[in-house]
């Protein structure tokens, strides 16, 4: 695995690929890495592409600046399970190669209704911080492939939209989510649970399984109600448990039994804000 920090370097040796007829497959990362993060770099691996990752812990998508900095870092580990598991390049920008003119000033983008629900409305300003970064980003790979985890559901919408903006030539392929043996969705901030919490995080899956099971066509209202009822009895501070259409992320009391729906959690435990999503049929 060749590894650059610096744009000018990454770029010439990216050239050089692109010239050779290879095809680049791009997985961003914050970094922390879990197996999550490694089902995506195995991806491009099998479609013969060139395998390029970035770890980078953007300080514009974090509205609160607590969970900045006590963001995980797993440098050593990061780079080691990269390499074993056949990570071509790593990318690893400072905060000053990625932001040359600084944190503010940056582009705005019109997210629309995405920014205004779930993700969007319980985390301000997140999302337009996600669309600098990973704009930037794909403004310097240039992959013929993004690969996203549906993990962040609705960040991967986010990115659709933001590429469809710009009109950057990148074909988005979403990975199914990883999860630990007993359910719970893996994540980089599951490593700040103490034993206690670890226990307890499961639940979130739990309760997406539950809608699962239970949901019926007609009202789902009371499903909802019953879904947060049961993680606030566990003592999590609820921002939303939602069901929604699985296209455009509309929040729906009525099912008619066959639209495609999403029901999607973000709770915290103590201090640290775990999301998750299940894709409903
Ligand atoms: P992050 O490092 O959290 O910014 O995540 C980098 C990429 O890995 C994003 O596209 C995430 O959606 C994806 N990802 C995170 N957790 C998982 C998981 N449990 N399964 C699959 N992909 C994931």
């Amino acid at each position: 695995m060749i590894l650059f920090k610096k744009i000018t370097e990454l770029t010439a040796f990216m050239d050089q690929q692109k010239q050779k007829g290879q095809s680049i497959g791009f997985v961003p990362t914050m970094g922390a890495l879990h197996n999550g993060h490694i089902s995506l770099i195995i991806n491009p691996k099998k479609h013969d592409t060139i395998t390029v990752s970035s770890i980078f812990v953007n300080p514009t998508q974090f509205n609160e600046a607590k969970d900045f900095e006590k963001y995980p870092v797993t440098l050593e580990k990061d780079i080691d399970l990269l390499e074993k598991n056949g990570c071509d390049v790593l990318f690893l920008p400072t905060v000053i190669e990625i932001y040359p003119d600084g944190l503010s000033n940056q582009p705005y983008y019109n997210l629309g209704y995405l920014e205004t629900v779930l993700e969007g409305k319980y985390r301000p300003g997140h999302f337009q911080g996600v669309c600098q970064v990973v704009h930037r980003l794909l403004s310097i790979v240039q992959p013929h492939y993004l690969y996203l985890g549906q993990k962040d559901y609705q960040q991967c919408m986010v990115i659709k939209k933001l590429i469809n903006l710009t009109e950057l030539k990148t074909a988005v392929v979403i990975g199914n989510t990883l999860r630990e043996s007993d359910g719970l969705a893996m994540s980089s901030r599951n490593m700040r649970l103490n034993e206690q919490e670890r226990k307890k995080a499961v639940k979130i899956a739990e309760t997406l399984f539950f809608i699962k099971k239970e949901i019926k066509p007609g009202y789902v209202g009371d499903l909802k109600e019953r879904a947060q009822q049961y993680l606030l009895a566990e003592n999590f501070k609820v921002d939303y448990v939602e069901i929604a259409t699985a296209d455009t992320l509309t929040i729906i009391e009525n099912w008619d039994g066959k639209q495609p729906i999403v029901a999607l959690v973000a709770a915290y435990l103590n201090e640290i804000r775990l999301i998750d999503n299940m894709l409903l049929n």
